[in-house]
């Protein structure tokens, strides 16, 4: 296995040199000299980090958004511009939109839709990923019920399936491994809750250049099992435990998504009641107040927040919510400082999949607009990286996983852009190189 050399790196505030060697950081000194056959990258005094983790996307969704129309804010806020774009949608067959918001047109129904698109069969997805709505070309292939008007909750296996059909997806799954690693971006979770073990392998197999794991349903035989609440819709709080409980005994944890005050404090009784093991997780916990913290800390459940969505959605954020609910997205900081474990995920594609937005996020709590929401909730360029880095550090001995900044770290950490990143190395090779 061919060796790698990183020279003249910032590291620890000195400038060294980093030797791979059979996936490990085998040699860290001041001056390397190269050996035969290694490939060498003089990094010019850009900063070495640990490379970055994302705890939280769907890879299956991100590839088909190559292949989909925006149908939401920024580009798209109301109904006669959403009309528009779709009806300039070159092509035939399906007409896939993302991204839609109900500020734009409220609950779509399929004669709503059928009034801008009546020829082709559309399907249009919420940003949220809870609801798919259907004109009425589209829901009849589909095979909705009459009754159903065009909505479509939470049965994204039943859409993507005949997506696959249509559309195999490797190529764009390509495309999304290859950008990711662009960003620095080594590791991630898929977080789909129908995952099962043959999804688990398509991705493995078909994003290379990074190390895809997996929370899924029944049909994957290891790792979290993903759990859902929809405050509008919230199972029996029995069942719901029931669920965990049987999952706790094949050795399974949970990991709850919950994003509403209603739905963070239902996860976390149910936790309660049943009992937490190590590894439980919410995913989101988006409105998570102080009392709500307390239990969090005390059963020791393990939270993945996504703070790429207070730049993204914070002005409607802003405009939706009162002051003290504002005051509890997101509470990075309170959660570091009693001790709650923490990574962050993206969520993409319903976040954008560039980490370096969540870590700016975390420091700044910027909106798109400007405004800053929770600002006492913000945390340090260093504290940010350390939670999509999974507190991995360099050293002798250690897993090769690296980014390779072009600017020492006292520069970068008051960027923090993916435009600053000049190579990713996954176990000692380069899965990256800026041209
Ligand atoms: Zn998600």
């Amino acid at each position: 296995m061919q060796s790698l050399l990183i020279k003249n790196v910032d590291l620890f505030g000195r400038r060294l040199d980093v030797r791979c060697r059979m996936g490990d950081v085998s040699t860290i000194a001041e001056h390397l000299g190269s050996v035969a056959d290694e490939r060498v990258l003089d990094a010019r005094g850009g900063a070495l980090i640990p490379s970055l983790r994302d705890d939280h996307v769907h890879l299956l969704a991100l590839a088909a958004r190559k292949c989909s129309v925006n149908c939401g804010p920024p580009e798209i806020t109301d109904s006669s511009q959403l009309k528009n774009k779709l009806r300039l949608e070159e092509g035939t067959g399906w007409i896939r939109g993302t991204g839609y918001h109900e500020s734009i047109a409220g609950d779509l129904t399929a004669s709503l839709v059928d009034q801008w698109v009546e020829g082709r069969p559309v399907r249009i997805q919420h940003r949220s990923g809870r609801v798919w709505y259907f004109n009425s070309l589209g829901a009849k292939e589909m095979g909705l019920p009459p009754d159903s008007q065009g909505q479509l909750y939470r049965k994204d296996e039943a859409v993507f399936t005949r997506l696959t059909v249509e559309h195999s997806l490797t190529e764009e799954l390509h495309e999304v491994s290859r950008e990711m690693t662009s960003c620095g971006v080594t590791h991630v979770t898929d977080a789909t809750p129908s995952n099962g073990d043959e999804t688990l392998a398509f991705l493995q197999n078909h994003c290379p250049e990074i190390r895809v794991r997996a929370m899924g349903g029944p049909e994957l035989s290891d790792g979290h099992r993903k759990m859902i609440l929809d405050d509008y819709r919230l199972p029996d709080f029995q069942e719901f435990c029931d669920l965990i409980a049987e999952s706790h005994r094949v050795q399974r944890p949970v990991a709850i998504h919950c994003v509403s005050k209603v739905e963070v404090v239902f996860a976390v009784s149910a936790l309660n009641e049943v009992g937490s093991v190590v590894d439980d997780r919410l995913e989101h916990a988006t409105e998570l107040s102080s009392d709500v913290m307390q239990m969090v800390e005390a059963l020791r459940l393990h939270v993945v927040p996504n703070p790429n969505f207070l730049y993204a959605r914070g002005d409607q954020y802003i405009r939706d919510n009162e002051p003290e609910v504002l005051d509890s997205l997101f509470p990075i900081r309170s959660m570091l400082a009693r001790g709650i474990s923490c990574t962050i995920g993206t969520d993409a594609p319903f976040g954008d999949a560039d980490p370096w937005c969540a870590i700016k996020a975390a420091t700044d709590r910027r909106t798109r607009g400007g405004a800053v929401i929770g600002s006492h909730e913000a945390i340090e360029p260093e504290d940010a990286l350390a939670l999509f880095t999974d507190g991995e550090e360099i050293k002798v001995g250690s897993r090769a996983n690296l980014v390779c900044l072009d600017k020492p770290w006292s520069e970068a950490r008051s960027r923090l852009t993916s435009s600053d990143v000049l190579a990713t190395i996954l176990e000692g090779h380069l899965t990256y190189l800026r041209e």
